[in-house]
């Protein structure tokens, strides 16, 4: 088989204390890249490369292990936690200039690790990004299906358009990651940054499992902050909902106005304590309410003035490829 115009995967994985899913999922994940090779869809030079997000247990030294056993498991570990999206980030960057095509998905065994058949014959027709979508959600508690799909809607209400139902599975060419790595902003919301890039995209569609050992990182709290970084990182529709909010308010007060002065002409002015009282709290939750909002823009300012590295890496594993080797290795 003529290999040379095979495309190179790297099946890029971020792990934040995994050690007891670890055992389970990455034999899985060589499984699927040795068949992804034999059935001629990848360069036999493809890699898994585990992004090790500062975890607490054993984590790394279980990737290192596994590094020792087989050079196609490859790893680099964050020199402290930094969260999902800046480990995604870290292993896309890094894995640009030696591959072709990246694979993100989570250790956990939650996404259909057999979608990824699909997502390269998609690329090999012509998709540079192949987003990973989730048919069902049955495995799902109702409350998380609740949670999650209101994000989505809120999401895209609020201006930050992303693919219904897509995390972060997801097939990005190296091209597309070259023109990326231009996109310098440190509040990362990958799934909604990707579609900004441009290029061919498609979906793929998967059912996503129970995770297969550990828990979940992502609490309803950690749901609910995210979505609001991302809606915040990605449009400025809450501010100009402010404005509107605002404008609605003068023409309701001049209403107020003129009312007061016709009950003051017609001598009704002792009454009106309640109405008062009502107005002034609901008026200074409004005000703080916007002011929250506004001070969540300048926050996001204020760290993008900083442009603190959006990773620092600090190990890397013996087998991880040099990068000279893409342009002489094949
Ligand atoms: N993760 C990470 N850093 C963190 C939290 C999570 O790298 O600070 C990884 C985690 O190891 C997993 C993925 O991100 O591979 C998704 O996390 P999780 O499964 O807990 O989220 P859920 O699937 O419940 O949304
Ligand atoms: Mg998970």
């Amino acid at each position: 088989m003529n290999t040379k115009s095979l495309p190179i995967l790297y099946i890029v994985i971020p792990c934040y204390n995994e050690e007891a899913v670890l055992p389970v999922t990455s034999g899985m994940f060589l499984e699927k890249l040795d068949s992804l090779t034999k059935s001629g869809l990848i360069h036999p030079d493809s890699r898994i490369l585990f992004v090790n997000d500062g975890s607490k247990d054993g984590t790394w030294e279980y990737i290192c292990s596994l590094a020792e056993q087989d050079p196609r498991f490859t790893g680099i570990s964050q020199s402290r936690n930094r969260g999902h999206q800046n480990a995604v980030l870290a292993g896309l960057m890094e894995a640009k200039d030696l591959c072709d095509i990246t694979i993100s998905i989570d250790c956990d065994g939650q996404d259909d690790i057999n979608a990824m058949d699909r997502m390269v014959e998609a690329y090999l027709n012509g998709a540079e990004i192949v987003y990973g979508v989730r048919s069902r959600r049955d495995t799902d508690t109702f409350f998380k299906r609740f949670t999650a799909e209101s994000f989505y809607r809120l999401m895209n209400r609020m201006g930050a358009e992303i693919v219904f139902n897509h995390a972060d599975y997801r097939l990005v060419s190296s091209r597309v990651l070259q023109e990326f790595a231009n996109f310098k902003e440190v509040n990362l919301f990958l799934r909604g940054l990707i579609p900004l890039v441009g290029f061919n995209s498609t979906s793929v569609y998967y059912e996503r499992h129970e995770r297969l050992a550990g828990e979940s990182h992502y609490p309803l709290g950690k749901m609910l902050s995210l979505a609001f970084d991302g809606i915040t990182s990605l449009s400025v529709r809450p501010i100009r909902m402010i404005f509107w909010f605002g404008v609605l308010s003068v023409f309701l007060s001049l209403a107020g106005i003129l009312w007061a002065f016709i009950m003051n002409a017609a001598g009704n002015t002792v009454s009106g304590w309640s109405s008062l009282v009502c107005i002034v709290l609901f008026m200074g939750g409004v005000q703080m309410l916007s002011l929250g909002v506004i001070g969540e823009y300048i926050g996001k300012i204020y760290l993008e003035t900083k442009a603190r590295p959006r990773y620092i890496i600090s190990e890397r594993t013996a087998s991880f490829p040099n990068k000279e080797l893409k342009e002489d290795g094949r």
